[in-house]
């Protein structure tokens, strides 16, 4: 049995503990523990919670509003992993920049980073949106309309939803979708997914010169296969953008920008 004076000692070594990592122990509050409470409470998941609040308090047909609707509630309610505030700024200025006409992105979780697209889009560009769980991908769709990216000829206007795991509609977009090549990915699914749906992508030559990939979280949590990858391939340009945890300003993450240059 542990002494009460060994364990005493141990108090101070605790807290210092605490205290240097406090900005994850929160994280841990907030995403897992927090959540688990107010999930078996309300009978709801966290992304359906979220978007009762944005119902209630955004202004359906304003972008910006729901966007911002959807931040407040993650600042101060429960942690969602959209892409956030910080990082969406990043994600939206580069679509300004490249101006691309078909856009993928994988994990459209909530629908958040589909609207900072939608509202970025160039004319006549078609962003198709993959989400593999389907209750997410039913808030998703609710997010998009209520943003105002209203249902047209039975899809919201250029945004197509697909619910599906990212490795098994990839290598149909061409037959089912008449995609020929993406001008912009955006990853921001399952981290250990991005190598494997890279590759898909160059495998069924979806990728062409110039082609942009941005992949979130690639410091936090991390995706050290798929970067080390980017790196040694030869395929690719590569930088990271570095930022911020989406809505946890102390946690250091980052964006990578991957320009595909095609085999040499
Ligand atoms: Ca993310």
């Amino acid at each position: 049995m542990v002494s009460p004076a060994i364990a005493l000692a141990f108090i101070p070594f605790l807290m210092t503990l605490i205290i240097r990592h406090r900005h994850y122990f929160l994280l841990f509050w907030r995403a897992v523990l927090l959540r688990k409470v107010r999930d078996y409470v309300t009978g709801l998941s966290r992304e359906e919670r979220a978007f009762q609040y944005v119902m209630t308090h955004g202004i359906p047909g304003d972008p910006e509003n729901i966007l911002s609707t959807f931040d407040t509630w993650c600042y101060h309610s429960e942690y969602l992993s959209n892409v956030g505030p910080e990082k969406g700024k990043i994600l939206e200025r580069l679509i300004y920049e490249k101006v691309p006409l078909t856009l993928l992105e994988l994990g459209t979780y909530c629908g958040y980073s589909a609207v900072r697209m939608a509202q970025t889009l160039p004319l006549n560009a078609r962003l198709y949106t993959v989400e593999m769980d389907e209750r997410n991908a039913a808030v998703a769709e609710k997010i998009i309309r209520l943003a105002g990216f209203d249902e047209e000829n039975g899809e919201c206007r250029g945004v197509e939803q697909i619910i599906s795991p990212s490795d098994e509609v990839i290598p149909h977009f061409r037959e089912r979708f008449g995609v020929d090549k993406f001008d912009f990915v955006f990853m921001d699914h399952w981290k250990r997914c991005y190598l494997r749906d890279l590759q898909l992508l160059e495998d069924h030559n979806l990728l062409q010169e110039g082609s942009v990939i941005l992949a979130d979280n690639v410091i936090f949590t991390g995706a050290p296969h798929f970067m080390q990858y980017a790196k040694s391939c030869g395929k690719y340009r590569w930088k990271i953008h570095r930022t911020h945890l989406e809505y946890f300003h102390y946690i250091r993450d980052g964006m990578a920008e991957l320009t595909y240059v095609g085999l040499k």
